[in-house]
Order: C-alpha cells, then structure tokens, then sequence
C-alpha cells in the first residue's frame, strides 16, 4: 500500500555556508504514506537538509519536489507549510496558559484571533477531528488540562496534535524523543507507527533504540555524513555497513 507515489524527492542538494559545504550533493526519494528514518553523526547535515525542506534555508543547487509537482525551492516558507508540510522541532512550543484542546483549536483556526473568531463555530467535522487527534496523541484524558502542567512528552504529543489538526501531508520530526522517558520513547514509537500510511513521515533521531523501533525489519532507513546519504536500507542493513560504523565508531 506504500510507495504508490513519491511524496519526497530531493536531488543532489548543495547549501554552503561561508565556504563551508553542509550539503554536498544530497539525494533521496521518500514514497507517499512512508515513515523514514534519518540518522547520521552531528554535522551531518540533518538539520540544514530539513531547512532546505521548510524553505528556510535556500539550496545554492538542486532540486525539491514535494508530491508530483510542487517545486519547493520555488515556494516561500508559508506556502510550503500551507501546501501541507507540518515541522516539529525538538523544543515543544505548545501555548502553555491554554488548555490542551485549546491548542488543537488554535492550531485548526491557524491564528489567535481567527480560534476566538471560530470558538463556539467548530463543525461537527472539525470536532471529530480534534477528537481523533486527541486519542492518537494520547491526550484524551487531558483534553482540559492546562498545556503548561502536561510532562515533557505529554507536550511533545501536544504540539505533533497541533501538526496534526492540520491534517498535513509530510511530517518532519526533529528528535522527537529527546528528553523523553522510557515509557514516553515507547509510546511515541506506537504513535508514529499508527501515522504510517496516512501521512508520510520524515524523522531525525539520535536514539538508536528508537531508531530500531521504527524501522523495524523492512522501513528504510538513511544514514546521512559530510551532506550526502552514506548508507541506506534496513536498519540492519545500515547498522552492519563498514562505512556507517567507521564515522559512528571510528577515527
Ligand atoms: P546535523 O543537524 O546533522 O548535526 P547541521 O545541518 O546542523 O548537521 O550542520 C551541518 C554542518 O553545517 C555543520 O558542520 C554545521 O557547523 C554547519 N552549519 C549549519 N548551519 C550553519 C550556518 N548557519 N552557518 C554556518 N555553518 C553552518
């Protein structure tokens, strides 16, 4: 049911920065509804490449093609958010004096003044979306909860809900579990999991553990080094790879 389409592709992407060469020729192709891994060492270019796929960072070379047509260098910040590519960065920045469906409405409504504008106008749709979000974020209990009393992880899921409430195509995750416990890693793994298939999925992570999770025996996974894909397949494939061992161990 995966890979029908392309959902991503990115082709031989440059960025410099002051002569130095943070992306040296990146390629990858992610497919519709594909929950992809990214690893790679620091420095390795995760975070530029992700800039690159915002519009925050402008590519000297290269291309971006989001779905089958849109060229994502051609398109501002906003409207690369608004064509449905939702980003989650590491800190959560959830509004912490609302409470947890508050947020989820605000980020429905898109801004505070339009959510007080549309309060008491939520369609029978919108509400029933929310409703499922809260479940798949594991916040149903916590629907009235004040945002800025939920633990590290609960506003981690949080703000993923806010994502999702606005129904995105492409989720970026940016070490979605770091600073998370134990119990909260696992969970998050089964939120992603449940994601697959209906959104496509683009996640940097450190955590190796959580990495294996995901991937499980047959996800793709891409180790990323000096601006380029080093390695790329299984985690098992990846993980046995001499060259990804010698830039995580060796040197
Ligand atoms: P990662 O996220 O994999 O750790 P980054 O994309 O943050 O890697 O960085 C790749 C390289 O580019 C690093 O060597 C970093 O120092 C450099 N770099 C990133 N952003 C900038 C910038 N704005 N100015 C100068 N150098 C940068």
């Amino acid at each position: 049911i995966f890979n029908q389409g392309v959902a991503l592709y990115v082709e031989d992407l440059k960025v410099s920065f002051d002569g130095f060469q943070a992306l040296g020729g990146l390629s990858f192709t992610v497919g519709v509804g594909e929950l992809r891994c990214i690893i790679g060492p620091n420095g390795a270019g995760k975070t530029t490449m992700m800039d690159c796929l915002t519009g925050k960072t402008r590519p000297d070379s290269g291309r971006i093609y989001f779905g089958s047509n849109l060229d994502l260098r051609r398109m501002s910040e906003t409207n690369i958010a608004r064509s449905g590519i939702g980003r989650k960065f590491q800190k959560p920045t959830v509004f912490e004096a609302l409470t947890v469906y508050e947020n989820l409405e605000l980020a429905l409504a898109g801004d505070r003044r339009a959510r007080f504008a549309m309060r008491a106008r939520l369609s029978a749709d919108q509400r029933q979306r929310l409703d499922e979000v809260l479940a798949t974020v594991h916040l149903k209990d916590e629907r009235d909860r004040t945002a800025g009393l939920l633990s590290h992880g609960q506003k981690q899921w949080l703000e993923i809900g806010m994502l999702l409430a606005q129904d995105p195509k492409l989720l970026l995750l940016d070490e979605p579990v770091a600073g998370m416990t134990d119990e909260e890693t696992e969970r998050t793994a089964e939120l992603f999991l449940s994601l697959e298939g209906k959104h496509s999925l683009v996640v940097v992570e450190h955590d190796m553990s959580f990495v294996g999770t995901l991937a499980g025996q047959h996800r793709t996974v891409t180790c990323l080094h000096q601006g380029k894909v080093l390695a790329e397949g299984t985690m098992a494939a990846v993980q046995s790879d001499e060259q990804v061992i010698e830039v995580y161990l060796g040197r």
